[in-house]
Parts: structure tokens; sequence; C-alpha cells
């Protein structure tokens, strides 16, 4: 067994980490108060290889192991969780496109999604169904050589600023359940496609929203793999994305934690450093220790895919634990810090805002532990 990264994945991690310190993590609360990321910040990111660095280096990527994939995410999020939404769903979106796409689609859009061209959400949520996502009914109808796209999707991503989106619309009949879902890339100018924004608890930057697609025209090539038949292997990609978001909630944790040692110790209370309590020094004892555990899981899941062993239910332990765990720590750090810890000076109620979407976003916990439950004990699990 050999915990360490490679001379080359050390070196990513200190780019990476070079780039989330000085560039990312001063204006992450100015990204907040300016309700999105720059524009530029994608190419830049882009420029550095943090995109999509999964990719194959002919299609734009820098063909990088999903280990390599997941200390990008780590580094990046320790500066701005936010700003690793560009590396996390590009990631999965590139990987989608990387074995689902036509070659002529993956050589026309995936150099411009590595570069940072352009912005990609993924739309799979429609309002009335969330977490029984293959009920969805935005409908897809075949004319001649197009599609017309008609409905609504809700709770994306990138909603507010994304020029494609990858879109789950159902083909078949809704009595066909996942089996009626088809996948398209589309490209958000197309005319009938409009959007509104949510104004959410945390990650503002991120521009969450709603898509509505009214009679919008899109070439039946823009479908990806076979029709009616890419949910359930497009979700498997899904496994990829929960063990890197498992590494983006768990980095800012590790952010706060390592701000408030040295603050307990510096911080005086009844004639003594705080740190001299164990009422302060056993919590953040314990979350060190947690977290070592749960990034070790976050690697260890991504080393599975790696390796080309199943990893769906380490990926849904990933995700449910490491979000709970992240908001946790940071809570526990701003109580560490007094009334100063409320305040906008210091950035964990922030990081407690932005880490507590993610308990939602790509899967509840619940959802994960009926995964986990399925993968040990078949459908008996997950009866319906
Ligand atoms: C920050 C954020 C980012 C997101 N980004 C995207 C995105 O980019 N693209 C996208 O398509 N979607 C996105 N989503 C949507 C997200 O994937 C859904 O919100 C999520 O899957 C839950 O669906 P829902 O909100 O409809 O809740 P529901 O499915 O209505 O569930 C409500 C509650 O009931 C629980 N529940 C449901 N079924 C069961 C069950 N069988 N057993 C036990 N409990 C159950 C759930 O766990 C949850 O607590 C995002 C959400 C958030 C918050």
């Amino acid at each position: 067994m050999d915990f360490s990264f490679t001379p080359e994945q050390n070196a990513i991690r200190d780019l990476a980490r070079q780039f989330a310190r000085t560039r990312l993590a001063p204006e992450y609360r100015n990204r907040e108060k300016q309700g999105r990321l720059e524009r530029g910040l994608f190419e830049e990111m882009g420029q550095l290889g943090f995109i999509a660095a999964g990719v194959s280096e002919e299609l734009g990527g820098q063909g990088l192991d999903g280990v390599s994939v997941g200390i990008i995410v780590e580094e990046i999020s320790y500066g701005d969780l936010n700003a690793a939404y560009i590396t996390v769903l590009g990631g999965l979106n590139a990987a989608i496109l990387e074995q689902h796409a036509s070659p002529e689609l993956a050589r026309e859009w995936l150099p411009r999604l590595c570069s940072g061209e352009i912005s990609m959400a993924l739309a799979l949520t429609e309002p009335h169904a969330g977490s029984d996502a293959a009920r969805l009914k935005l409908k897809a109808t075949k004319q001649g050589g197009s599609y017309l796209l008609n409905g609504e999707k809700t709770s994306i991503s990138f909603a507010d600023q994304a020029d494609l989106c990858i879109l789950f619309a159902r083909t078949g009949a809704e009595e066909d359940g996942a089996g009626g879902v088809s996948v398209f890339l589309v490209p958000l100018d197309l005319p009938g496609v409009s959007r509104t924004r949510f104004e959410d608890l945390g990650s503002r930057a991120v521009g969450r929203g709603s898509l509505f697609f009214d009679d919008v025209t899109l070439p039946a090539e823009m479908m990806l793999g076979e029709p009616g038949r890419g949910f359930s292997k497009v979700m498997r990609g899904f496994d990829f994305s929960r063990a890197l978001i498992g590494l983006q909630c768990l980095a800012p944790a590790a952010a706060s934690l390592a701000e408030t040692w040295p603050y307990v110790v510096e911080r005086k209370a009844f004639g003594a450093s705080l740190a001299s309590f164990e009422g302060v020094s056993f919590p953040l004892a314990e979350a060190e220790t947690l977290l070592s555990a749960a990034t070790l899981l976050c690697y260890k899941t991504l080393w599975q895919r790696d390796q080309g062993m199943p990893h769906t239910a380490e990926a849904a332990m990933c995700k449910w634990w490491a979000p709970k765990l992240a908001f946790e720590v940071i809570q526990d750090c701003l109580l560490m810090h007094g009334h100063a810890g409320y305040s906008e000076d210091f950035p964990h109620q922030q990081r407690l805002r932005d880490v507590l979407g993610l308990q939602i976003g790509d899967g509840t916990a619940q959802i994960m532990k009926m995964i986990i439950a399925r993968e040990k004990v078949g459908r008996v699990a997950v009866p319906y």
C-alpha cells in the first residue's frame, strides 16, 4: 500500500495550491458579492490545465488520472469552493462528452471546454423531480432531422452563465422511466431558451437557476449516445463527480481548521490560551482525524476508478459524508472564533453556506445511502 503522490501529482498540487492561495482566496468573498465567477477565470484555469484535465490530450485535456483531478479540485476549493465548480462540473461534463458524444461533436466542443473558452451546465433536475430524476418530463420530439425541446429544468448550477448544457430529455413514453430518456448537448443561445437566477443562501457566484425550453429546435446530431439509452450510462459519470465533490467540501473545512488552530493559541480567556482548554482543542483534534479519514476515502475512490474497479458505493459514501462533515467542522471553527466568527471579517460563514448546498446538489444523503444499500444487497433496497 502506497499513500504517496507521484512527482507529477506533487507538481500539479504545487501549481494548483499557488494559484488557489494567491489568485482565488483573496477574491472569494468578492466573487460572492459580484454574484458570478468572472469569465476570465475560466480561461485562466483552462490555460493552467485545471478544467477537465482527465480528457485526452488530442481533445484538449491532459489525460490525467482521477486522483490527479482530485488533487486539483482539493487545492482549488481550499481557495474558493465556487471556483472548484469549474473543475468539478467541467470534469463531469467533459467525461460525458468524451464517452458519449460523436467524434465530430467531441472534437468541436471538448477543446473549448478544456480551455475555458466556453462553460457548460448539466441540466437534469426538474421542478417536480430531483431525487427521482428518471421521472423527468422535458420533452424532445423528433421532427425530421431535428428534435423540438419543450419543458423546464431547475436548480441548475451555472444556469446564469453557461454557454451550453448537457440536457436530459424524454424521447420515449413517461411509463418507460429511465428507458425513455435521451441526452443532448444544447447551445443555450438557441431561440426559445430563457433563464432565471435564484437568490441562494450560498455559492452565489455559481448562479444556480432555471432553464426554460420553449419550442427549441436542436439538430438530431446533438444527441449524446443512443436514443432512450443515455440515462443510466451517463449517470455512471456521477461516481466521478461524487468523489470530487467530497474533496471540494473537505478542502474549505481544512482551510477553516488550519486558520482556527493559530487563532485559539493566540486568543486568551480566563488567563490562558484557548488552546489550553480541552473543550476547545479536542473538537479540533477530532476534526483533524475525521477530515483525514474522509479525504482518504475520496482519494481511495478515485484510485479505484483509475484502476477500473467498481466504486459506486464508495463514491456515494464520499458524497453523503464529506459535505456533512465539512459543514460540522466549519461550524465548530466558526464558533471557536466567538462573535468575530459570525461576521464577514472571517470566511467561515461563507464557507459554511457554500458547503451546505453540496449536501443537496448531485444527490442528497438519503439517496446516497440508498445507493450504498443497493450496492450491498441489490434492488431489494430500492423497491420502486
Ligand atoms: C447547490 C446545488 C447545486 C445543484 N446543481 C445542480 C445541477 O447543476 N444540475 C441539476 O440537474 N441539478 C442540480 N441541483 C439539484 C439537485 O440535484 C437536487 O436538488 C437533488 O437531487 C434533490 O432533488 P430535490 O431538490 O427535488 O429534492 P426531492 O427529491 O424533492 O427530495 C426532498 C427530500 O426528500 C428526501 N427524499 C427523496 N426521496 C427519498 C427517499 N426515497 N427516501 C428518503 N428520502 C427521500 C431527499 O433526500 C430530500 O431530503 C443542485 C442543487 C443544489 C442545492
